[in-house]
């Protein structure tokens, strides 16, 4: 259960109430609100109290929590405001030359954020497992290098002391979603996250994941749709275009899309990333490679240096007409 007192003032007897009940109340602080969470919706004092408390029937990812768009910043990028959002580089950081390059050219090209994997979760455990703390260290020089943020995934929670310092954004990727423990660990920090939807799971698994990381007190949550295994086999997963209009529609939480990952073939990103943007996405994550053919990781589906520049042109055309002309977005 979730009640928020309708008044600041009435915190007070709200712990006097609580105080003394066997069961677990938690008292936290979400987007400067005061908010009670308990798992005992049994409790008829509380229950009755409509005139002092609201209660969230659906969760802190919910709309029921705030209409307002949530946005926060990582340096001089705000995602979930009116500029699209765009993340890009490798699938897996190779050698620092190449990303170096991949995050200059990305930059150079309209990029806002520098994507990279150190640690990387391959189906097969003879192909390329990534550089782990060493990618991590090649990640910070490109940081260092163009002055963009940093998004990367985390596969261990042992690993995070690796993250803390230097990278602006923990990705949890798909295998992840459901990892319980690591979300309970990152909703105890204050590191932005970009949440991948499980290829698996339904919208409320994936908001079910959000609400972990928020109940811990951590709002700097963006949801990424990454798609869902389907029956077909042209494209690697089934990108449902319908998910990210009803993310956007339920949750307050900034929506990014990955449209690399369902393409699975460079020649379909391209239509793939717009049609995400034409559904209101606030930002794109998008793997683009210096030597596509020859990447270590994901190849067939990293795209060139000219095509990424097509489309974060014709994305932010598409986000400015949208922002204009539709209720849905801004
Ligand atoms: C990735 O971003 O390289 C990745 C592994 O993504 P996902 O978790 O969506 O498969
Ligand atoms: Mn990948």
């Amino acid at each position: 259960m979730i009640l928020i007192p309708r008044n600041e003032d009435y915190l007070e007897s709200l712990k006097d109430m609580i105080a003394d009940s066997t069961s677990s109340y938690r008292i936290m602080q979400l987007y400067g609100k005061s908010i009670l969470i308990t798992q005992d919706d049994s409790n008829p004092i509380l229950k009755a109290d409509n005139e002092n408390l609201i209660a969230i029937k659906t969760g802190l990812y919910s709309r029921d929590l705030t209409d307002r768009n949530t946005s926060f910043s990582i340096g001089n990028v705000n995602i979930g405001g009116k500029k699209l959002i765009i993340a890009a580089g490798p699938c897996a950081v190779e050698s620092l030359d190449q990303t170096i390059e991949i995050a200059e050219q990305v930059k150079r090209l309209g990029a806002d954020m520098i994507r990279g994997g150190a640690f990387k979760p391959r189906t097969n455990p003879y192909s390329f497992q990534g550089l782990g703390k060493d990618g991590i260290e090649i990640l910070e020089k490109a940081k260092e290098q163009t002055g963009l943020p940093i998004v990367s995934e985390l596969m261990d929670i042992s690993d995070f002391s690796y993250f803390k310092d230097g990278i602006d954004m923990i990705q949890v990727g798909s295998r992840n979603s459901q990892n319980f423990s690591m979300l309970k660990f990152l909703g105890r920090t204050e590191k932005p996250v970009l949440l991948k939807n499980g290829m698996g799971n339904s919208t409320d698994e994936w908001m079910g994941a959000a609400e972990y990381i928020l109940s811990g007190g951590n709002g700097n949550v963006v949801l990424c749709y990454r798609g869902t295994r389907g029956f077909e086999r042209r494209t690697r997963f089934a990108m449902d275009i319908g998910s990210i209009t009803v993310a956007k529609k339920i949750s307050h939480l900034p929506v990014c899309a990955d449209p690399s990952h369902p393409s699975g073939n460079r020649d379909y990103v391209e239509s793939m990333a717009l049609a995400a943007v034409s559904a209101g996405c606030d930002m794109l994550e998008i793997e683009v490679h210096n030597d596509p053919e020859h990447s270590l990781s994901d190849r067939e589906q990293q795209i060139t240096f000219d095509t990424f520049g097509r489309i974060v042109k014709s994305a932010r055309k598409i986000r400015e007409f949208i922002l204009e002309n539709s209720r849905y977005v801004g």
